[in-house]
């Protein structure tokens, strides 16, 4: 699953935690991020400060939602011997790219799937 840590140092406010983000097979991303902040905090080097969980955010936790591609392209463009037509997703406004008769390619930079609550660029 795919999930974000918030921590600080012992002694900050909240306002100073800082995410790292991880992809691990765990069960428990919660768990999972407690154990790592209590060995981290049992192997402290020399002027290291022990760390505290702030919280934990799973992203796993939401559907992954396959974008509602919309053809933008009036005309199929070419590029070299390439041919292709541009797609819009109609729930969030990513792009993307389809070339032939295969599935439309998310441009690069945008997410391969749909998080509809982005604001729509229009
Ligand atoms: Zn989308």
């Amino acid at each position: 699953m795919q999930f974000t840590i918030w921590c600080k140092e012992q002694g900050d406010t909240d306002a100073a935690a800082w995410s790292e983000e991880y992809n691990k097979t765990v069960s428990d991303a919660q768990a999972w991020a407690e154990m790592t902040i209590a060995a981290f905090n049992d192997s402290l080097h020399p002027g290291e400060k022990p760390r505290v969980l702030v919280c934990v955010e799973v992203a796993a936790n939401k559907e992954k939602l396959r974008h509602d591609w919309k053809k933008a392209s009036l005309v199929t463009e070419v590029r070299g011997v390439r041919m292709f037509d541009r797609y819009r997703c109609s729930q969030c406004g990513a792009t993307g790219k389809r070339h032939g008769v295969g599935d439309v390619k998310p441009d690069s930079g945008t997410p391969e799937w749909c998080h509809p609550e982005a604001t729509v660029e229009d």
